[in-house]
């Protein structure tokens, strides 16, 4: 039987979209590289028309790479090659985004208010099955919305699996290394039909 990994390697996107910028919401890096099926780019569009709403005086969300135009391999990624993964920016300060590109930070430079506001919105997608994220992030994030929201440990442990948990899980955050400057969102294989 194929692992869900296997099967969503073998599938490629029936259609390519490019995600477009939004003002005030939504700021793409790369153009030529912002190619994705119709899954990833509408949960990208979603979450960050929901963190604009909610928080109006911060930075749009910066999106960077997603995938060339139908695809293949992505110069600087591992992955990026079939339009289901996407790189996306934290927020910093109060509500700031890099405009200018990703750069590495510390977890106490992270908005975590309005970066879990992000995470959630991009969870909330059906088509999302794993975020990757640097684990001190993931740990400034639990510590913020267990104290903050009072969230419990059974939710915060499904949300954020620890490492070498299985990889069935869908809707998750990862910890991945060299996830300090951005979330990188990974959606699943569309449907066969
Ligand atoms: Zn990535």
């Amino acid at each position: 039987m194929l692992s869900w990994i296997a099967m969503a390697a073998m599938a490629a996107p029936a259609e390519w979209v490019a995600l477009a910028p939004e003002a005030g919401v939504l700021h793409v890096l790369s153009p030529d590289r912002a190619w994705g099926s119709p899954g990833l780019v509408q949960a990208l569009q979603n979450a960050s028309r929901l963190v604009a709403a909610r928080f109006p005086d911060a930075d749009p969300v910066v999106v960077g790479d997603l995938s060339s135009p139908g695809g293949g391999p992505l110069e600087g990624h591992k992955t990026h090659h079939e339009g289901r993964d996407a790189d996306v920016g934290l927020f910093l300060g109060a509500g700031g985004q890099p405009e200018g590109g990703f750069v590495e930070v510390g977890p106490d430079r992270l908005d975590l208010d309005a970066t879990w506001t992000l995470i959630q919105a991009l969870l909330d997608h059906p088509d999302v099955r794993y975020l990757l994220l640097d684990q001190a992030h993931i740990d400034a994030l639990r510590h913020w919305l267990s104290v903050e929201r009072g969230m419990g440990s059974a939710t915060l442990d499904a949300i954020f699996p620890a490492p070498g948990a299985p990889w069935g899980l869908t809707a998750v955050v990862r910890h991945a290394p060299d996830h300090s400057s951005h979330i990188h969102v990974h959606i699943g294989a569309e449907p066969e039909s």
